[in-house]
């Protein structure tokens, strides 16, 4: 099987989020298909070990906010690359309370959603939800994963559906958080020590050499 195949789907990048007994949490994800339109329905995929998967079972609701292509990189490594379990993510976004749920402001849309139906996979769990209520946000075109890619040079979160191992050349260094691989003309030894990785913000130290 050539998992390359997989890449020829397109994706998003969303937020999803849920409270957490009157906390806001989250995680990045990149699985949300609409099923219907009226009434609206949307599936998302959940990888049953992240923290926000047990928040939405407990809550029984979601939303989801669509990245945008312009939306701050920032937000992707927050919510995809550390968990809601021991980080108040939210802490870290401007966010607003929409049809009762926590959405990221710099989105694209947001749509709110009520848990009707679930799916479970061995590693995921494919939450059906009824549209609540859902608006436009920031009118820019939406990040595609091949954007966030391609583009960004952001990496996949082990535990997102689509998550291929990758390896990076050797010689390289590569953001130990997000493996964001660092590719810019200034060599790494070089560059400022307030130098962030531009995808998790994690500092220079957080990088490791392949
Ligand atoms: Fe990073």
């Amino acid at each position: 099987m050539n998992n390359s195949a997989f890449r020829a789907l397109s994706y998003g990048v969303y937020v999803l989020s849920t409270w957490d007994n009157g906390r806001p949490t989250g995680c990045t994800v990149n699985s949300v298909v609409q099923i219907t339109s009226s009434p609206a329905t949307v599936a998302v995929s959940v990888n049953k070990n992240n923290y926000t998967h047990e928040c939405i079972e407990r809550s029984g609701n979601f939303a989801i906010s669509v990245l945008h292509e312009q939306s701050d990189p920032s937000i992707i490594g927050t919510f995809g690359f550390s968990s809601g379990r021991d980080t108040d993510k939210f802490d870290k976004v401007d966010y607003s309370v929409k049809g009762m749920l926590p959405v990221v402001n710099n989105a694209a849309a947001y749509i709110v959603c009520e848990v009707e139906k679930t799916l479970e996979t061995d590693t995921h769990t494919v939450f059906l939800g009824k549209v609540t209520d859902a608006d436009v946000l920031e009118n820019k075109p939406p990040m595609t994963y091949s954007y966030y890619h391609n583009v960004i040079k952001g990496k996949t979160a082990k535990n997102a559906p689509t998550y291929i191992e990758e390896k990076a050349e050797k010689g390289k260094w590569v953001c130990s958080i997000c493996g964001y691989v660092y590719d810019g003309e200034t060599p790494f030894e070089d560059l400022p020590d307030d130098f962030r990785c531009p995808v998790c913000k994690q500092p220079k130290s957080a990088f490791v050499k392949k």
